[in-house]
């Protein structure tokens, strides 16, 4: 039976404390009972599988990931995107949690939705948590990381991560053309469907969700992420082609994640330069080379998934907490010679550009 010690469940208390405290600041600040219901269903969630996650042995460890990864990304897609958790007061009221609606609700000047969700997972959260967002909580990567190709070949050689700060700009781009040379408002999108006759409301009224305009943001988005993702995962056989090269959210997790106070680091000189830790990571960095160096694996590609720590025979890695003030991206690149072996290469070739 396996036998964690306290310090495995650091990450579990650490989420405990981040969301019991943003449930409750932001319950108390708006005065809304919702978002301690909220935050309380999405900080459990996460830490119900961090909790699970020392408990596991090796090869069952990825299902503690998955299992908060579907937890929190369904209820965000189904309860909040497509707005049915509002059912238990009588309505529905979809949210566009693309990076769209961020857009949208912050040159509206309004602080709800889209704008909370982003501000709390994507921007200021990773200073805690790192992209831990990325790892156990988006619904893109609950669905990519389901697929064959776990075990990346490498990054494409050359600036091709840079595709997502382009389509960071055309989002912003698009939302801001709307908003100001078409006049498009955040109202023109909101709509609700009621079931029960005593509510008075504002918001515009239709008889099924599928009628409301911010809906279709939200779906039509979704459908190109999954789409793009899909196609990217089985043309490059890596699941995680999408955050790497398309993923516009990393314009504002990466800068955050760069003073992340959690990071995984060595514990202990046992390493072997077995690489596995390297060719396991499913973002490509060379988790080895950190180690070599005697440094927390700085790059602001890491998901925090765990999978580095979990693969080490000698136990080198874990979690590390504390003020981070530097980044460096150390890629384990696909070698143009010989891509088609480069799944079992043995001496990872690095770069340092994303
Ligand atoms: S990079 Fe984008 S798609 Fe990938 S896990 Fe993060 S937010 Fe989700
Ligand atoms: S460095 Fe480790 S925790 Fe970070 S993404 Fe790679 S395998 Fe996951
Ligand atoms: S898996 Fe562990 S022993 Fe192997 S290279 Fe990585 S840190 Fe070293």
């Amino acid at each position: 039976m396996i036998r964690p010690k306290l310090a495995e469940f650091k990450l579990m208390f650490l989420m405990m404390a981040v969301f019991t405290t943003v449930a409750i600041g932001f319950w108390q600040a708006f005065d809304q009972p919702f978002y301690l219901i909220n935050f309380a269903i999405i900080g459990l969630s996460i830490s119900l599988g961090m909790g699970l996650w020392p408990l596991l042995p090796r090869d069952k460890k990825p299902w503690a990931r998955r299992l908060s990864q579907v937890l929190v990304g369904g209820y965000l897609f189904f309860g909040l995107g497509c707005g049915l958790i509002y059912l238990s007061f009588g309505v529905i009221v979809p949210e566009n949690m693309e990076i769209e609606g961020f857009w949208f609700m912050v040159f509206a000047g309004v602080f709800q939705a889209a704008a909370i969700h982003y501000f709390v997972a994507k921007i200021v959260g990773p200073i805690f948590f790192n992209r831990g967002w990325c790892g156990w909580a988006c619904w893109t990567a609950a669905v990519l990381d389901l697929l064959p190709w776990k075990m990346s070949p490498g990054r494409v050689p050359g600036r091709w991560g840079h595709l997502r700060y382009l389509h960071f700009a055309l989002a912003l781009g698009l939302v801001a053309s709307l908003v100001f040379i078409f006049g498009y408002t955040v109202e023109s999108q909101h709509g609700i469907v009621i079931y029960k006759e005593a509510i008075q409301t504002d918001t515009p009224q239709y008889t099924s969700m599928f009628m409301i305009p911010e809906m279709w943001w939200f779906l039509i988005g979704n459908l190109l992420y999954f789409g793009s993702g899909i196609v990217l995962a089985v043309v490059l056989k890596d699941n995680r082609a999408f955050c790497k090269y398309v993923c516009p959210i990393v314009g504002f997790l990466k800068p955050s994640a760069s003073v992340s106070m959690t990071r995984i680091a060595p514990k202990n000189d046992r390493c072997t330069r077995c690489t596995k830790c390297t060719v396991n990571c499913p973002m490509d960095i060379d988790v080895m080379r950190y180690v070599q160096e005697g440094k927390p694996v700085l790059s602001t590609e890491c998901v925090l998934c765990l999978t580095c720590t979990s693969v080490c025979p000698e136990e080198v890695l874990g979690t590390k907490m504390g003020p981070s003030l530097s980044s460096s991206d150390y890629l384990r690149v696909i070698k143009p010679a010989s891509k088609r072996s480069a799944q079992q290469a043995h001496q990872p070739d690095s770069q340092t550009a994303v």
